[in-house]
């Protein structure tokens, strides 16, 4: 691997017109590095441990605002995974979610429903997680300082794991031949 392969992680769905073939080259690439890249597997283990403790803390705050919104931020663009995503899925053994690329990026996302997202966490974008309105902000700034100081700091590890992760992955594609 050279540096000039770093450059297959960048990508996204509103950046990139020839978007699914990144995800497949990417994929394919990281199958036929499997065992260079063995080492993101138990960071990857750790980050899915993190986003399960967690995600039921999320929900608790969602579940009191999210119904009642009339804008709703899950559109099809913020659904789509980017390259960070990918290599994160690929250590996870997670296979991508089907993507329909037709569908409008400003539109609603297509795993969106009455009762929420569809997807499990693990399995949705990054951004997913990390994003919170205004309004959600301010439910996390009104709970109790326990709470909000749990949420925070299970946050920020599971941030920090994901970008140990990352940049696992670009110093191996990166230094390692
Ligand atoms: S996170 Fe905020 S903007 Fe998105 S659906 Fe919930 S309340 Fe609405
Ligand atoms: S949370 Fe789910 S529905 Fe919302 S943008 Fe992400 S994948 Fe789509």
């Amino acid at each position: 691997m050279d540096k000039s392969t770093v450059s297959i992680l960048e990508f996204s769905a509103e950046r990139n017109r020839d978007y699914t073939k990144r995800v497949q080259k990417l994929t394919q690439f990281c199958n036929s590095h499997a065992e260079q890249l063995s080492s993101l597997i138990p960071i990857a283990n750790s980050y899915k441990e993190e986003m399960s403790r967690l995600d039921p803390v999320i929900q608790e705050f969602t579940k009191k605002i999210c119904p009642y919104c009339g804008t709703v931020c899950c559109r099809q663009k913020f659904g789509l995974p980017n390259g960070e995503d990918i290599v994160t899925f690929w250590a996870l053994g997670i296979t991508p979610p089907e993507y329909d690329r037709f569908r409008d990026l400003n539109g609603p996302c297509q795993y969106l429903t009455s009762n929420g997202c569809h997807l499990p966490r693990i399995n949705r974008p990054f951004r997913c997680t990390w994003y919170f309105c205004e309004a959600i902000t301010v439910q996390i700034e009104i709970s109790p300082p326990k709470v909000c100081n749990n949420f925070i700091n299970r946050l920020k590890a599971l941030i920090q794991t994901r970008q140990v992760l990352i940049n696992t992955f670009r110093e191996l594609v990166e230094y390692k031949s």
